[in-house]
């Protein structure tokens, strides 16, 4: 019989497991769940339970873990990157961000990714599989004990397409903001889409408080198309629409990602076609310096300082709400996928 992931589990599923498939009493599952969510990784961690629930819980369920097969610290601004290795050998990583308003930390929610878009280093050599909603949980859990202090922000924006891997996205969701585990409000989540416009429409129906970003880069669709081949599924038009969707369900301020492509994307002219597409919504453009990736130095470069201005100037002055990202652990690959991507390519050890 298969074991079962617990972690993996929403808190009602571990309830009908620890009260249906165990027979044992509900009280239970807040006990258990408390402590998976404190990142215990045995069940002799859990020192309220008997030796026989510990043991009838090693017999059918098990706790999933993450092993560091790197770690490395920015000198800059302490910025942390892990590169964890799962059960299964993948590798993923994730990143500790420190704020003025609090620690962030940034997850991936797959090997891989299935997206291509062509700046990204997340996507080569595809995807290999989704992760479950105890992997992803796992990064939190890691990084907080790790660091030994507590998490307050949440980004999916790490390695994969979230809404890719829905159903165990949504589960971590839920176990990520439950009053007996980690207990990270929604509003201090925000999760990040390349565009897959009939899914922001089923999570516009869930109506969860989290901010939704969207990768954007293009302010039309022949350079969309370029760069991002989810645009030739989903153009801009239906995924502005989407957007506006989600704002009016949900009443949530929509994050537009810009990254900045050295002519590509980066003219004054695509500001304003920008500013154009987006005006009168209730939106914040996050443009970022993109960062130039190996295997695409030809192609993808990263735009001017003064190219980065005038880009911001022309938004702000036609009214728009935008700010350039501050570039965090520069001096350590911070930005996701390349890590992994260093290590997937290094002879095994
Ligand atoms: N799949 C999701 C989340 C992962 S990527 C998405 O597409 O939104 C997180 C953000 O980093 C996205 O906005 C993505 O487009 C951007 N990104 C990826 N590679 C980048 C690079 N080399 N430079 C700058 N931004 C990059």
């Amino acid at each position: 019989m298969a074991l079962t992931d617990l972690k993996s589990l929403t808190y009602n599923q571990l309830n009908s497991f620890i009260t249906n498939e165990l027979g044992e009493a509900p009280f239970r599952t807040k006990q258990i769940f408390s402590w998976l969510h404190k990142g215990v990784t045995s069940f002799d961690e859990m020192t309220n339970l008997s030796k026989a629930l510990r043991q009838k819980l090693s017999q059918t369920s098990y706790i999933s873990k993450l092993e560091t097969e790197r770690k490395q610290v920015s000198k800059l601004d302490c910025t942390t990157k892990y590169l964890f290795r799962l059960d299964d050998g993948n590798c993923i990583e994730t990143v500790v961000m420190y704020y003025k308003h609090g620690i962030s930390v940034c997850v991936s929610s797959q090997v891989g990714c299935a997206m291509g878009c062509r700046f990204c280093a997340s996507t080569i050599g595809g995807k290999l599989r989704s992760l479950n909603a105890g992997e992803i949980l796992d990064q939190i859990l890691f990084a907080q004990k790790d660091i030994g202090e507590r998490i307050s922000n949440i980004v999916m924006m790490g390695i994969g397409e979230p809404l890719d891997n829905y159903d165990n996205v949504m589960a971590f969701l839920q176990n990520v903001n439950h009053p007996d585990g980690v207990n990270i409000g929604y509003r201090h989540i925000s999760l990040s889409t390349c565009g897959l416009v009939d899914k922001i429409y089923k999570l516009a129906d869930e109506n969860l408080p989290i901010t939704l970003s969207v990768s954007l880069h293009a302010p039309n669709d022949e350079i969309r198309n370029s760069i991002m081949p989810v645009n030739r599924k989903y153009n801009i038009h239906e995924l502005i629409t989407a957007c506006k969707a989600y704002l009016e369900k949900t009443g949530r301020r929509i994050s537009f990602e810009y990254s900045l492509i050295s002519g590509v994307n980066d003219s004054v002219e695509n500001a304003r076609e920008l500013a154009h597409l987006l005006k009168g919504m209730l939106c914040h453009i996050n443009l970022i310096p993109v960062n130039s990736i190996e295997e695409r130095r030809d192609s993808i470069k990263k735009s001017t300082s003064e190219n980065i201005i005038k880009f911001l100037n022309e938004l702000t002055r036609l009214g728009m709400n935008a700010t350039v990202r501050r570039e965090l652990g520069s001096d350590i690959d911070a930005s996701c996928g390349q890590l992994r991507k260093k290590r997937m390519s290094e002879p095994k050890a």
